[in-house]
């Protein structure tokens, strides 16, 4: 049983605080480490240190040392990836084939970015005979990058590779549930001389400390976040007042459309893994499904199937498809939201905590299916982070749009149809920063993804990404 320490300065150290969170396997209730429950004392340290690092090395300017630093925290990622992925599993739950695609994503990530920082380019314009301007492309300065549990590693790495490419100083600030994966892969970097010493921190803690320290702190130049739509707004308002740069990646209800001349079974299929993966504790998770009528009762049939075909246990199994909940209050949360989804309309499947051995000692909810519920629910309009999937019928493609669009949410959507006309019109119109047409939740490091409406500001990930993590500077030259 470890004790993991915060990352300053290039030294481990204990928080002023002198106190310590739990790290639980939520699939069994065990302890799994202790992490450090830190202070706004131990920020202020990290930006100070993490600014001097800035300023007192190359890492602004030498790219090729960015980019070398990058692919050595990746090859260093792989030697040690299975290991990886199951502390991954077991801190937060997830199966194993899982967690070992977020480690995966990680190191895809961190090469993506490191080619990308010899890549950061401006550009020049003459905009008369006497003079000539260039448009700079800066690092920030320093980024705070403050990350949720339920995938603690990709996203992670899906921000602090580019914002490491782009040329910044770093403190990051994992979920409370999962601050023993972050600071593993931050001991990976710290064997690494490319780095300079101090230029990436690490502080775990609460979100109302140490999360409220860095965005209150003047010397934090950005706050990148992904979270929660509720925390995300708290914490824009707060930023306001120093007028500071945030990128935010938030919450989601997504929607995939399944029209009649769709592939049924793939379609269905696929939209249910899309939920059900994570626990649907996944913000691009496809909750919403909805079905053209000519379809529905043919699709239910299927997504009853497929949701009680699903093998609910410990990640840890190869064979599980489904891990438990993250925690307790997640738990209750997801509950309460199947009791009013049972009041409001009909539990196709599921619907309980699953009880018995395996499950006793956790938080296991069996996958859940919901339907005849009015667009008006809060079981359709809100983010419910469980395995709880709701249904609906659309009777044309006019219908379909209207309702994809009828939440507060803006991530992400599926278009199901052979027809590409269709395809295309429907993607167009669908509120969402990343539309697949027949399939869901392929996601590469080139291309960009985020959120419309309360999903987020900003973009993470390809080009876009990149310079989210870069100020603008336009010098001008009289000839
Ligand atoms: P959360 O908002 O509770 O916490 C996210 C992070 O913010 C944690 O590190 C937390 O400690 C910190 N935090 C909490 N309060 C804070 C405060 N007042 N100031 C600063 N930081 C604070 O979210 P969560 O429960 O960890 O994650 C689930 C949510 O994240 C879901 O809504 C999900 O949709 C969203 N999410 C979005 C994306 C995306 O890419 N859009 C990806 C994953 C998760």
């Amino acid at each position: 049983m470890k004790t993991y320490l915060n990352y300053i300065n290039g030294t481990w150290m204990t928080s002023q605080s002198g106190e310590l969170l739990d790290s639980i396997d939520p699939a069994t209730g065990a302890f799994v480490a202790h992490t450090q429950s830190s202070t706004a004392r131990d920020v202020e340290l990290a930006v100070q240190t993490v600014s001097g690092a800035y300023t007192g090395s190359d890492w602004g300017s030498n790219s090729h040392r960015r980019a070398s630093a990058l692919l050595e925290w990746a090859a260093a990622i792989e030697v040690r990836k299975e290991e990886l992925a199951s502390l991954l599993t077991l801190e937060n739950g997830k199966p194993i084939r899982e967690a070992r695609v977020e480690i995966a994503g990680a190191i895809d990530a961190l090469r993506y970015c490191a080619g990308m920082a010899r890549n950061v380019f401006g550009r020049t314009f003459q905009p008369a005979e006497d003079n000539f301007g260039f448009i700079m492309k800066e690092p920030i300065g320093i980024v705070a990058v403050i990350t949720p549990w339920n995938w603690p590693v990709l996203l992670l790495f899906r921000d602090l590779a580019p914002c490491l490419a782009a040329g910044n100083g770093v403190i990051i600030k994992p979920a409370e549930r999962t601050g023993a994966i972050t600071a593993e892969l931050l001991a990976l970097l710290a064997d690494i001389p490319e780095f300079p010493s101090g230029i990436a921190a690490l502080i775990t803690g609460l979100g109302t400390v140490v999360g409220n320290a860095l965005v209150e702190h003047p010397a934090v130049d950005m706050i990148c976040f992904t979270g929660s739509t509720a925390v995300g707004k708290a914490l824009m308002q707060k930023a306001a007042a120093g007028v500071k740069k945030v990128a935010l990646e938030l919450g989601g209800k997504s929607p995939n459309l399944v029209f009649e001349d769709a592939d049924l079974t793939r379609a269905i299929e696929t939209s249910c893994r899309s939920l059900f993966m994570t626990s649907g504790q996944i913000c691009m998770a496809g909750s919403r499904l909805l079905v053209h009528e000519s379809v529905y009762e043919t699709a239910v049939d299927i997504a009853k199937t497929f949701a009680e075909s699903l093998r609910v246990g410990h990640g840890r199994l190869e064979t599980t498809d489904m891990g438990p909940i993250i925690s307790e209050k997640q738990l209750d949360n997801v509950l309460h939201y199947i009791e009013q989804g049972r009041r409001e309309g009909r539990v196709i499947t599921g619907g309980y905590r699953l009880r018995g051995a395996e499950y006793d000692n956790g938080l296991f909810i069996a996958p859940t299916i919901l339907d005849n519920l009015s667009p008006s629910s809060c079981v359709v309009q809100e983010e419910i982070f469980g395995p709880v999937l709701v249904m609906e019928k659309f009777r044309t493609e006019e219908e379909a749009i209207r309702l994809a669009n009828i939440t507060p949410y803006g991530l992400s959507a599926g278009v199901w149809t052979k027809d590409v006309s269709r395809a295309l019109r429907v993607a167009r119109q669908v509120q969402a920063g990343t539309v697949w047409v027949n399939g869901y939740n392929k996601s590469y490091a080139e291309a960009e993804s985020g959120g419309y409406k309360h999903s987020g500001i900003g973009r993470a990930r390809g080009v876009e990404g990149l310079m989210e993590f870069t100020e603008t500077k336009h010098v001008n030259i009289s000839i």
